[in-house]
């Protein structure tokens, strides 16, 4: 795999300022594949007074030349797709199939959503006698996640050039390739030096000095709920916007009248998918008692399927951290049906498949989020329960309901405490908004709605 040396600050790849560097490890079978810049402070300090630099101009350039400049950016990832690809398959270990479908395709119709939102958007606007004006919030400082690795960085860079902001970097540390190549495709489309900086680094170090820079006047997090609460406390002391897209345990709820098999095994995949690092997964899926024990076997059938089609974990901690989930289910009670914590593999970070029934809402396996191929079946007495269990954890990032009528999912979904539902298996849609409710996050990402996080308003009375 190529590995920059360098950090990507005001156009051009410079040397970091210390000697440190990030391995990176491609967990299938823990061989190195490159290394990367280990950021200090001192490189985030010089990449945000780049972004500071730059942000006038780029503020005042028309939003259609902002918009071409995106759809060059979209152009550029189009043609790159196939590297992309390799690139996460390498760092992040997933297939190459569901890296050319996800994590290549969705970071491309998410920048060429925002090429199209950019010429579009209203930045000004006539109330009364008062014209509104939607001006860039200023610098971002943007932190991501290993998960998505793609996606998370054109979820937030995307949308910030689209507002005229100007932005840093601070990618996750497992997956620092695909940001660099995303930073040579930002150079490809044309994007004037200095608005887009990349500083790779470890998080406690460059990522914190990002989020405490005062320079920065937002910082957009997608990660760990704990860490989201570490830059909402420093956002917060600061008076910094602060944006936090956080974890989930989202409910997969499947109502009596529903095509069960349907519902089961569409659950299943979600949960499966990208072996189940993914922060709106499905993770408990909710059946009532009737048809509990069917949902159980076909849930335990599915998920057998996935041991040869999923990756690994990311690494050897979150490889861990999912097996002793795994024990610890089994230690409070609950039965499981499919895979367990034993390691399928002797080298790389695997976990199988696995799936545990008579699961009840207060069990640890119910309640925190896993980030692993792990589902939890739980079993309901009637829609009033359903709810109550829905909506029974901390978290309310997405959702599913299926029912036999579209309504009276639509009425049961109105009443989940989450950010997004999927209806009878409603396909992703890069425009809509996604975000949390509850402890996932504060804001939302995507759309318009995740292009007015980077604008604040200003009126001018006349
Ligand atoms: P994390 O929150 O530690 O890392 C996310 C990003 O934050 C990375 O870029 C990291 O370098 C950075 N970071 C870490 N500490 C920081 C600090 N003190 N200041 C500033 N930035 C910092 O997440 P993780 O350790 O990679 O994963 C742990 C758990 O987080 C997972 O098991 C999962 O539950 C959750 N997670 C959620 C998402 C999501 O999309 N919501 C994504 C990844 C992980």
């Amino acid at each position: 795999m190529k590995a920059h040396d360098g950090i990507y600050i005001d156009g051009a790849w410079r040397p970091a300022a210390g000697q440190d560097v990030i391995e990176v490890v491609n967990p299938a079978d823990e061989q190195v594949i490159g290394a990367v810049p280990a950021g200090t402070a001192l490189d985030v300090d010089t990449a945000v007074r780049a972004a500071r630099a730059a942000l006038p101009g780029w503020a005042a350039t028309p939003p259609a030349e902002r918009a071409a400049r995106l759809a060059a950016l979209r152009d550029v990832l189009v043609a790159r797709k196939d590297e992309i690809a390799e690139t996460v398959t390498a760092e992040l270990g997933s297939p190459l199939p569901f890296s050319q479908a996800v994590h290549a395709a969705v970071p491309i119709a998410v920048a060429g959503s925002y090429a199209e939102l950019a010429a579009s958007y209203v930045f000004e606007e006539k109330v009364g006698n008062s014209t509104v004006h939607q001006e860039p919030v200023g610098v971002v400082g943007a932190i991501t996640p290993w998960n998505y690795p793609l996606h998370q960085v054109v979820a937030k860079v995307a949308p910030a050039l689209a507002a005229g902001c100007t932005v840093v970097l601070k990618p996750a540390e497992d997956t620092p390739l695909v940001a660099q190549l995303f930073a040579e495709a930002v150079h490809e489309a044309g994007v004037p030096a200095g608005v887009f900086n990349l500083v790779t680094g470890l998080g406690p170090v460059a990522g914190q000095a990002l989020a405490e820079h005062p320079g920065v006047d937002l910082v957009s997090f997608t990660g760990s709920t704990a860490v989201g609460r570490q830059i909402g406390a420093i956002a917060g002391a600061a008076i910094k916007k602060v944006a936090l897209e956080l974890g989930g345990k989202s409910a997969n709820v499947i109502l009596p009248g529903a095509d069960l098999a349907r519902a089961v095994n569409v659950g299943v995949a979600n949960v499966m998918s990208n072996s189940g690092q993914t922060c709106s997964a499905w993770t408990r899926m909710l059946v009532h008692r009737d048809r509990y024990d069917e949902a159980v076997a076909l849930a335990a059938a599915a998920a057998d399927k996935y041991a040869d089609r999923i990756g690994p974990l990311v690494n050897a901690r979150q490889q861990q951290r999912v097996r002793g989930y795994i024990e610890q289910g089994v230690a409070e009670g609950a039965r499981l049906v499919a895979g367990g914590p034993e390691a399928p593999r002797e080298r790389g970070y695997w976990v199988s498949p696995t799936v545990f029934a008579d699961v009840t809402p207060d069990m640890t396996i119910a309640q925190e989020e896993i980030f692993g191929p792990v589902l939890s079946i739980l079993r309901y007495e009637d829609e009033e329960d359903a709810l109550r269990i829905a909506n029974g954890t901390v978290y309310g990032l997405a959702g599913a309901v299926w029912a036999a009528e579209e309504a009276e999912a639509v009425a049961f979904a109105r009443r989940m405490e989450t950010g997004q539902v999927d209806i009878n298996g409603g396909r992703f849609n890069p425009l809509a908004p996604f975000g949390g409710y509850k402890q996932s996050g504060v804001g939302r990402e995507l759309g318009a709605h995740g292009l007015a996080e980077y604008l604040q308003t200003k009126s001018l009375q006349f």
